[in-house]
């Protein structure tokens, strides 16, 4: 038999939620923000801290850093307590790493920021494939504009990680091995930070027509599969010449015989 529960589905569905009374609370308290920028050209969406997800921005070409991602210092989250009640808790995460009290115990407790970034996650050190954006030139400030020290740090780890990067990609290339597809546009995202050649070429192609024969070729082709003839302008020229003056003596000739 079925029991009618009282006040039905949707009273069951409701959730006894505290986040905006503490929500308020926290406005009526002036803490900083924490600053978190970008000096690559990369764009990290989807970047979990507390629950919530982040998007921090690219550096734009002629910039210097990022837009700033602005997280509060200290960051609500809700818990579901689980006690029956359908009450819904409020934990406090802070927005920076560090050593707090809890229980006459000193903890370290990881900040928002620092899950942003990665900073803690499970291989944050530098490395072909770590997970901690510091390698890509990300980090967490308390300053609005970011110190000269701060960005050389971040740039320099850039460099480094791109450095690593670029030598495995060479050492790969020069033992003929033969890179997935999959993996060259790291290792060409590399170079191309650091001003170097690219490994392989770009895979995008704009189709053209070869000069000679009109079949359809790979633009920027020097030489014509199909008619098996350098194509580049200076060959292309010469044979343009070659037959202008065969056109003409061809001519002469008809002149002379008419
Ligand atoms: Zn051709």
């Amino acid at each position: 038999m079925l029991v009618p529960v009282q006040g039905g589905v949707e009273n069951l569905q409701k959730r006894n939620r505290q986040i905006q009374m503490q929500e308020a609370g926290l406005r009526t308290v002036k803490l900083p923000s924490i600053y978190i920028f970008n000096v690559s050209r990369r764009e990290f969406r989807n970047r979990i801290g507390a629950g919530k997800n982040y998007t921090i921005p690219a550096c734009q070409p002629g910039e210097e850093y990022s837009e700033a991602l602005e997280i509060p210092n200290l960051v609500l989250s809700e818990i579901d307590l689980a006690d029956g009640g359908n009450n819904m808790g409020v934990i406090m995460n802070p927005g920076l790493n560090g050593v707090v009290e809890i229980g006459g115990e000193e903890r370290m407790v990881i900040g928002i920021a620092n899950d942003i970034i990665g900073t803690n996650s499970t291989s944050p050190a530098l490395g072909l494939y770590t997970t901690s954006l510091e390698w890509w030139g990300v980090f967490a400030t308390l300053n609005k504009t970011p110190t000269k020290a701060e960005l050389d740090q971040a740039r320099s780890k850039l460099q480094q990680r791109m450095e690593l990067v670029y030598a495995t990609g060479a050492e790969l290339v020069q033992a003929g091995k033969n890179v997935p597809m999959i993996d060259r546009p790291l290792y060409n995202e590399a170079a191309e930070i650091l001003g170097r050649k690219p490994f392989w070429g770009t895979l995008e192609h704009t189709r053209a027509q070869c000069p000679e024969c009109h079949e359809d070729i790979i633009g920027g082709a020097t030489f014509c599969k199909h008619c098996q003839q350098a194509i580049d302008p200076a060959s292309v020229a010469a044979r343009a010449k070659k037959r202008a003056k065969e056109a003409e003596k061809l001519l002469k000739e008809e002149e002379a015989a008419g």
